[in-house]
């Protein structure tokens, strides 16, 4: 039986690569959504994969969605925790709200679904989870505290959770990606964009795919023996 996999805004962007590259794995994939209904039904209409829409900053709405997939689809064993925003600003400008809004998305969704598989797939005994982090966790960046703080936090809740997991055959992991060719970084003035690549050693921005490939390595049932890692997936930015 194929395994299933529910990947967080698993509908565009680097969700759905990753959708996809556990689909030509043989996942069963299940990905999420916030409001975008257009690019959910292209994304299903085109990979045939289902999408369902909730907020993974709601912790009732997540616990309600994960139990009502899990009663279409089966138990989940494979999670990737990939649905985020930003907020950009600096410190001056930085409102309570922008601040809440990341925290919430970006690193309290981490627990809302973990929370809601946890003891699903404690009682099997297996269970993949990849946190998508970012560089920017890592290293920080100018007018993102809030957003290098909840991906910083994501490289600390990995690596805890993942101490939890072991005995269960739970394997807990994160990647960062560096800066990725998506609606994301598409967003980023052009003239700053083009110092940021000068900062990549690898030259260029990254594909989505190349994220996805990450995760399909972190998600076998072989990548047992690997837990609590961050995989650096940033052209080796994450060394500067
Ligand atoms: P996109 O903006 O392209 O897509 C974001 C996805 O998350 C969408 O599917 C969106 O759904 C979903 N989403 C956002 N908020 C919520 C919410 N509250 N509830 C449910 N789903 C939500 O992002 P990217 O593909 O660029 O980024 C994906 C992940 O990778 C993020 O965690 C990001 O921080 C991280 N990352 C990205 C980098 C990059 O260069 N792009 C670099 C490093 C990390 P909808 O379409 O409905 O809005």
């Amino acid at each position: 039986m194929a395994r299933v996999a529910l990947v967080t805004g698993g509908q565009r962007g680097i969700g759905a690569a990753i959708s996809e590259g556990l689909q030509a794995a043989g996942r069963k994939v299940v990905a999420s959504y916030a409001g975008n209904d257009a690019a959910a039904a292209a994304f299903t209409d085109r990979t045939g994969i289902p999408c369902v829409k909730f907020d993974v900053s709601d912790f009732d709405a997540t616990q309600a969605a994960v139990k009502a997939i899990e009663e279409a689809h089966g138990p989940i064993e494979i999670l990737v925790n990939n649905a985020g925003i930003t907020r950009d600003g600096m410190m001056r400008k930085l409102t309570r709200q922008m601040w809440d809004e990341v925290i919430d998305t970006n690193l309290g969704s981490c627990y809302n679904l973990c929370k809601a598989v946890w003891d699903g797939m404690a009682a099997r005994k297996f269970g993949r989870i990849v946190n998508i982090g970012s560089v920017n966790g890592q290293a920080g960046q100018l007018g993102q505290v809030n957003y290098a703080a909840a991906k910083s936090g994501i490289h600390g809740f990995t690596k805890a959770l993942a101490q939890e997991g072991a005995r269960n055959q739970i394997t807990v992991n994160a990647i960062a990606p560096g800066y990725v060719d998506t609606e994301m970084v598409r967003a980023v003035p052009a003239d700053v964009l083009e110092k940021i690549i000068a900062r990549i050693p690898r030259g260029r921005l990254g594909t989505a795919e190349d994220i996805a490939r990450g995760v399909v390595f972190l998600t076998a049932d072989e990548a047992d023996f690997v837990t609590g890692s961050t995989l650096s997936i940033n052209g080796g930015q994450h060394m500067y």
